[in-house]
């Protein structure tokens, strides 16, 4: 194992603008925080991020092909075994069918353990005349509206840290001891695939049944199956925290961000210039920048030559989120400026945050077949020009909860209050999410 113990800070992001930091009212506290933090051992490790750079590199070739997904925002409430278990379920049930589809290997990814910091936008909220900081995330504040809950507490980063630790210990206990088998995973999805509003994906269940008898019948070592690799992901958003968790690798002299192995910018937080794309920059994670409908190519460009320089592939996913009406006609100038650059990257699609509407009712929520269309978009621009769809970033939950419209049991506007769970957007359950996958391995296999 790598020693990534001295604490070391990536260059310059302190002189770069930086929006969407909490205003802390105690600098000293603040600080007492960051030099804790600074002292702690890393979450992850030097060379498992490296593994996932070249599995991210595989996928941005077409060898493999990447799920993300978890919370908008995880919460330090449902931090607990049963959330994580039914989390981690749902993203291995997802992957297995995803693998079948797509014939090549699944890079599985959860937005968990350090999902805690929200971009917001407004820096306040008002209601009822009485207007407070808004909610950050965990990681920042408190989500009851009261002056002492939405004062940013210093203190919370080191809750975050602690609680993503655990997190992590869980997850490596579930994937490593025998939990994640995939014959037990594939038993989960027959399940599924039982259940009559499901009903049109028995077929495909069935073939994966069959290949697990050949693979079993031809003394395939599933005992190779009983582990897989799960990687931890989350916005680095909160410059602070971030600065804290980075490490230098003691074999390589190189600096991680040892609070996950993948890292992305978000579409509020991307500017070229500004300061969480010059932390990235510093080091050596796999990371991820979010892609709006109303990007311009010659910024696409700007962020490769700060985040890519030398053009390593598996450094640098473009996650695009357009809205299921202007991918097709905002994609295809994107990519031909990235084709035309030559340095490589992997296009995944986030088809969530560009279909985010507000119900008659007043729930923010989507509607499930608006993102799937998204995500139809995302293949038929990259198979019309030749490029890899590489992959797919979702926001879902291992629950039952009812935030997004439509799929198969047809959530409606007035079913979504019945368990409206998530603090900032919606996510998928446990059922859209698998009925996403095997939509997503349909038009995997074309
Ligand atoms: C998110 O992923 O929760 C998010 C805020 O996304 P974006 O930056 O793409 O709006
Ligand atoms: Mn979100």
């Amino acid at each position: 194992m790598n020693e990534l113990n001295a604490p070391r800070t990536a260059a310059g992001w302190r002189d770069c603008p930086a929006s969407q930091q909490p205003a802390y009212p105690d600098a000293d506290a603040l600080k007492a925080v960051s030099d804790d933090l600074r002292s702690r051992p890393p979450l992850v490790f030097a060379g498992e991020v490296d593994a996932l750079s070249t599995q991210m590199a595989a996928a941005g070739r077409g060898r493999a092909f990447v799920l993300m997904g978890g919370d908008c925002a995880e919460s330090f409430a449902d931090n607990t075994a049963d959330n994580i278990r039914l989390k981690l379920q749902t993203i291995l049930q997802m992957a297995a069918v995803l693998t079948y589809g797509a014939s090549t290997p699944v890079v599985k990814i959860g937005r968990i353990a350090g999902q805690y910091a929200k971009p917001r936008s407004a820096d306040t909220e008002t209601r009822d005349g009485v207007t407070l900081p808004s909610y950050r995330g965990d990681s920042v504040n408190d989500h009851a509206f009261t002056l002492a809950a939405r004062v940013p507490d210093p203190a919370r980063m080191l809750n975050a840290y602690l609680r993503a630790g655990t997190t992590l210990n869980l997850i490596r206990s579930f994937t490593m001891g025998g939990y994640a088998d995939l014959r037990e995973v594939h038993s989960w999805n027959r399940g599924f695939t039982a259940n009559p509003a499901y009903a049109r994906f028995e077929s495909f269940a069935e073939e994966i049944d069959r290949a697990m008898r050949f693979m079993e019948a031809a003394g395939v070592d599933f005992d190779a199956l009983r582990q897989v690799d799960f990687y931890a992901a989350h916005e680095a958003l909160l410059l602070e925290y971030e600065d804290a968790m980075i490490r230098e690798d003691s074999r390589s002299g190189r600096l991680y961000d040892t609070s996950a192995h993948f890292l992305w910018v978000g579409e509020r937080t991307r500017g070229a210039e500004h300061a969480h794309v010059a932390l990235l920059r510093g080091v050596r994670n796999p990371v991820g920048v979010k892609v709006g409908p109303t990007t311009a190519p010659a910024e696409l460009v700007a962020l490769i030559d700060r985040l890519n320089p030398h053009g390593d592939a598996g450094r640098l996913t473009l996650i695009t989120r357009m809205g299921a009406d202007r991918i097709r006609e905002a994609l295809p100038a994107l990519i031909e400026a990235v084709r035309a650059d030559g340095r490589p990257v992997t296009w995944v699609t986030d088809p969530m945050h560009g279909n985010t509407i507000t119900s008659d009712n007043g729930y923010k929520t989507r509607r499930f077949d608006t993102v799937m269309d998204e995500v139809r978009g995302f293949f038929e621009v990259h198979r019309a020009l030749g490029t890899v769809p590489g992959g797919i970033h979702v926001e879902l939950t291992g629950d039952d909860v009812t935030e997004v419209l439509g799929g198969g049991e047809h959530i409606e506007e007035a079913t979504l209050g019945e368990r409206y769970e998530t603090l900032v957007d919606p996510r998928l359950n446990h059922q859209q999410s698998l009925e996403m996958a095997f939509e997503v391995a349909e038009m995997l296999r074309g």
